[in-house]
């Protein structure tokens, strides 16, 4: 007893720490309040140790685990990470990776730019002028504007167009989108009122005909994104949905999610069905909303194309002013849209090139990968080899038509631990773990990214190798 309270006597004070040069040194990268919250947490791990039986740190201990706790707070915030689960657009991951073009237009925007400002006549610009023509001539739409997200899109359409009226949607789109995104809900804070038409499986366009009555505002399609029907399914072509819509005067919107543009072809037949913007304006749609950071390859971003009263008036609305984009956001947004206006989408957007990635090559960057990482294998017995693997767009995209990938996968060790080990390199790199194996699927890599991706695995094997050693 009275050597615990020896032992604890030999504790640091709190004070004297702090005056320290190194707990300077501390405070001048995280502020005071959070070395002081280290130190306290430092100390009171110490006391239990202490009152468990162990010695007192000195005080240099207790200030490096305090550096050690701040460290890894601060790895807690937002960092580049190299994308090797296989998924393109993995939300987690901050989905589209931008263009060359985009990244420049980001830094160049990100002092002072005209956001808001009209260079020719110097005086006020609008913010979204720019994108919304842009948008506007790719969906081959009379206008367009932009919001914050994909979700903002729709909360302000149904808001500025139906708010105070009823909303007609098919039983079989009420979906769940992730991030909290019910469509439910949606329509409820929009100020609408949700009237469900048809059954889970099966929609037609009679139900919606005995929908429509005096109260409603407008019809709504929703893309289901996440998940596919199969079997005995029956929904309203857009078209027909429009042709009511037209009959009744009431607007058609459509919410596709991803925002495939028509001109990547052939190379992403994995694609299917998805839903491809210009169609859905062909077919009639009265306004369409889709993400910027989907398969439009971009930034985060929501895109209201289609009829120019329409969009005016979610132009005009109040919420347009709390989702309104960013000035980062738009300067990507606006460099993504000109690449699919000028015919580059496909070799400028890293997610649509990803996609489009054939798989001989991704073979060859998977051996090369192994044969660089082969010697830190070697030493803690780990078998490398290439194989094939299903891979996903992601974003809500084509779920359920994995495309054909290749990984190296890394067997013959605790996986789990490996994975652990690739998230704390400099450049942290997200793996998937199959059948205990940790594969590094190089469908969703840029092929920028393979020097690091190699040494990112090589100082994983090492570190491995290390506490195997230790
Ligand atoms: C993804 C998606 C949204 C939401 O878009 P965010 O840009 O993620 O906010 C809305 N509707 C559909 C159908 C989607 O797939």
């Amino acid at each position: 007893m009275s050597s615990d309270r020896e032992a604890l006597a030999g504790l640091p004070s709190m004070t004297r720490l702090l005056e320290s040069d190194a707990a300077a040194a501390l405070v001048a990268r995280h502020g005071r309040g959070a070395v002081v919250d280290a130190l306290r947490a430092v100390l009171a791990a110490a006391r239990s140790a202490v009152a468990d039986g162990g010695g007192a740190p000195d005080a240099a201990t207790v200030l490096a685990d305090a550096q050690d706790l701040l460290a890894r707070a601060e790895a807690r915030g937002v960092r580049r990470v190299i994308n090797a689960t296989g998924v393109v657009l993995h939300t987690n991951l901050g989905r589209a990776p931008l263009s060359e073009d985009a990244r420049a237009a980001v830094l160049a925007a990100s002092g002072a730019s005209s956001v808001e400002y009209d260079l020719a006549s110097g005086g006020r610009g609008s913010r979204t002028a720019h994108a919304g023509e842009l948008a506007a001539r790719l969906c081959g739409t009379e206008a367009a504007t932009v919001v914050n997200n994909g979700a903002a899109a729709l909360v302000l359409a149904v808001a500025a167009l139906a708010a105070g009226r009823e909303v007609v949607v098919s039983r079989g789109e009420l979906i769940e989108i992730g991030g909290s995104f019910r469509l439910p809900d949606i329509i409820e804070v929009s100020g609408a009122r949700l009237v469900e038409v048809g059954t889970t499986n099966r929609t037609r366009i009679d139900d919606y005909r005995r929908a429509i009555g005096p109260d409603t505002g407008l019809l709504l399609s929703v893309h289901r994104s996440n998940f596919r029907q199969v079997g005995f399914v029956a929904d309203v072509p857009t078209a027909e949905l429009a042709a009511l819509a037209d009959e009744h005067g009431l607007p058609l919107v459509h919410d596709l999610g991803s925002g495939r543009i028509a001109e990547d072809g052939d190379a992403l037949a994995a694609l299917g069905d998805e839903p491809v913007v210009s169609d859905a304006v062909g077919r009639g749609a009265h306004l369409v909303l889709f993400s910027g950071d989907k398969l439009l390859g971009g930034s985060q971003a929501g895109i209201i194309a289609g009829r120019a009263d329409l969009v005016e008036r979610c132009r005009r609305h109040p919420l347009a002013r709390i989702t309104r984009i960013d000035k980062l956001q738009l300067a990507a947004l606006e460099s993504t849209l000109r690449s699919h206006l000028r015919g580059s989408a496909a070799t400028d957007l890293p997610a649509l090139a990803l996609l489009a990635t054939d798989v001989a090559q991704l073979s060859d960057r998977a051996r090369a990968l192994a044969s660089t990482a082969a010697p830190a294998g070697i030493t803690v017995g780990a078998t490398l080899d290439v194989r094939p693997t299903d891979t996903y767009v992601g974003g809500g995209a084509a779920p359920g038509r994995p495309l054909p990938g290749v990984a190296l996968a890394v067997s013959g060790i605790d996986a789990e631990r490996l994975a652990r080990a690739l998230r704390a390199q400099p450049v942290p790199v997200i793996a998937r773990i199959e059948d205990g194996a940790l594969l590094l699927d190089l469908r969703s890599v840029p092929e920028a990214d393979d020097a690091p991706l190699a040494d990112a695995l090589t100082g994983a094997l090492t570190l491995l190798r290390d506490d195997a050693a230790g």
